[in-house]
């Protein structure tokens, strides 16, 4: 055992403190690693505060982690001392079934072990993330990092950079296509980047007239006010895709509209019920799918790692001393962070 320092929620009202506990001695298939940067996920904000019902306290978020590694168990040969490497959103699954074998490890069959707030598959102790100095993980879920990445702009790319990327990847956006991303934050800033490094026309949906700019900042070619009607009618039947990064819940309906026939709308963020109900028509009368995707698997996560240090995507990043976690999970809730917080571990 090896003690960790980290912060962690110890109940859903009260901010999260600082926290020492014990990481395991790595096993055969184990990386141990120290922490450099960890980003900040909504995901941690709504387990930190248990608003899935399923949080086990004390409780250590974060699963956007890049760090060094330190030292590696006997059976690992994908990774040695000082390699500098990330983990994401899974630790480990159960590496037999069909979803596992396709390499894509976010749909096992018996469901994956988070990075934190999961039961560990082999003692059965609650996993801990990324809030903390360091973290033991098996090495199939190790990932590399490419040489020439920005480390601390690279976190996010874990989490919000591969939800994004593997829908547009498997659903084969490229070329010739138009694509249309709802929402701009976390994961909408990286879907316009990933849209546009795959060759697509992409289009900013947004309901305020202040991200019009914003959203060309980013690389967005065109933007479109969703609240305006003329707007929207002037794009309607026009994109193959949409990619809905929208967590809360909101009318599909007009952006069914704005696809083809056959065009696809793909949902990343919401994980309600959808509400106002979506019009059967809009579906039927032009083959019209609406599709949902989890994060991504492991080989295609280091697949967007290297595309990213290709050809300099970042996410934009805000850093963050982890003292000044609780001031950072109260600016998220307004939205105020653009668009990534990262935390540097250096500081705990
Ligand atoms: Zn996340
Ligand atoms: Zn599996």
């Amino acid at each position: 055992m090896s003690q960790a320092k980290a912060y962690a929620a110890f109940s859903a009202e009260k901010p999260l403190a600082p926290f020492t506990f014990d990481r395991r001695e790595p096993r055969p298939d184990d990386v141990a690693i120290d922490i450099m940067y960890c980003g900040v996920c909504h995901s941690d904000l709504h387990f930190a505060h248990n608003d899935w019902g399923m949080t086990q306290y004390p409780i250590v978020p974060g699963h956007e982690i890049v760090g060094r590694v330190t030292s590696v168990g006997d059976k690992v040969t994908r990774f040695k001392e000082g390699d500098i490497v990330g983990v994401g959103c899974m630790v480990d699954s159960c590496r037999t079934c069909s979803a596992c074998k396709d390499g894509v490890e976010q749909y096992c069959l018996e469901g994956f072990t988070m990075t934190y707030g999961s039961e560990d598959r082999q003692d059965g102790t609650m996993t801990q993330g990324g809030y903390s100095n360091k973290i033991v993980v098996s090495d199939h879920f190790v990932l590399k990092m490419p040489d020439g990445i920005d480390l601390a702009s690279a976190a996010p790319i874990l989490c919000a950079g591969i939800t994004t990327y593997s829908p547009l990847k498997h659903h084969g956006v490229g070329k010739g296509h138009k694509v249309g991303v709802i929402g701009m934050g976390g994961l909408g800033h990286m879907g316009v980047k990933l849209a546009k490094a795959l060759g697509a026309e992409v289009t900013v949906f947004t309901r305020s007239d202040a991200k019009v700019e914003e959203a060309k900042r980013n690389g967005a070619d065109h933007v479109v006010v969703s609240g305006d009607q003329a707007q929207m009618d002037a794009v309607a039947e026009t994109f193959d895709f949409m990619l809905d990064t929208v967590p809360v819940q909101h009318d599909l309906n007009p952006y069914l509209a704005s696809l083809k026939y056959d065009g696809t709308h793909i949902l990343v963020g919401l994980l309600e019920p959808i509400e106002p109900a979506i019009e059967g028509f809009n579906l039927v009368f032009k083959r019209r799918v609406v599709a949902g995707s989890l994060i991504g698997g492991i080989a295609e996560t280091e697949e967007v790692l290297k595309l990213c240090a290709d050809q300099g995507i970042t996410c934009d990043v805000e850093m963050l001393d982890i003292q000044n976690i609780n001031e950072g999970f109260e600016r998220m809730k307004k939205g105020d962070v653009r668009y990534r917080f990262v935390i540097d571990m250096a500081t705990i």
